[in-house]
């Protein structure tokens, strides 16, 4: 893996959280309980929601966009870290939005083919391919002036697991972590707060 070139070529995108997800038991076996980290990032013209749920409400989603002085029409695109519905489910929220994922962007009834891998959204924001929890995993990199933000599924939230238990793919996730760490300063995980990468961040 090549990790060099990782590195979005701008730092001038600004991101904000608007929900912390989790992933934890339900009342009984069969439920669970599971919303995913949704994130907002701005850079220019360029609105970008990631990963829009499952949540408890989508209403939480639209009061935090609305407190950044945004909303549904103002959005250009949204990126699926992967195809689960714990993460895809709120799309139709965006109708007029760009939405990619690992090997495509769709936006209307228009489905373009391409790899997601270095794909750029802007100058600060850049895709990169990073299968392991699934073969369609994707991490986004957003350089911003604090440093190198990864939102991605590789981990679920800072407290773990260590080991992903629906992973497809561990050789290919261990390998991905530790790509994201060579560039990352902060990463958002797939459902819970962002963390600051340390030596104790399974790889
Ligand atoms: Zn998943
Ligand atoms: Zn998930």
């Amino acid at each position: 893996m090549t990790t060099g070139n990782d590195r979005p070529r701008a730092a001038l995108a600004e991101v904000h959280i608007l929900f912390h997800g989790y992933a934890k038991a339900g009342d009984t076996p069969s439920v669970s309980r599971v919303a995913s980290t949704v994130a907002f990032v701005r850079e220019g013209d360029v609105r970008v929601i990631i990963d829009q749920g499952m949540l408890p409400d989508p209403a939480l989603l639209l009061e935090a966009l609305r407190a950044l002085g945004e909303s549904p029409a103002t959005i250009t695109d949204v990126i699926f870290s992967h195809h689960h519905p714990d993460h895809t489910l709120n799309a139709a929220l965006f109708p007029s939005a760009r939405f990619h994922d690992h090997w495509a962007i769709y936006q209307g009834d228009t489905w373009t083919d391409r790899p997601a891998e270095g794909y750029e959204l802007a100058p600060s924001i850049r895709l990169i391919e990073t299968p392991g929890h699934t073969r369609q995993d994707i991490t986004t990199l957003v350089g911003t002036p604090e440093g190198i933000v990864a939102f991605t599924h590789l981990w679920w939230s800072a407290q773990g697991p260590t080991e992903d238990p629906l992973a497809s793919d561990l050789a290919a996730l261990h390998q991905n972590r530790a790509r994201v760490l060579e560039v990352a300063t902060l990463i958002v995980p797939g459902h819970g707060a962002p963390f600051l990468p340390s030596e104790s961040t399974p790889r």
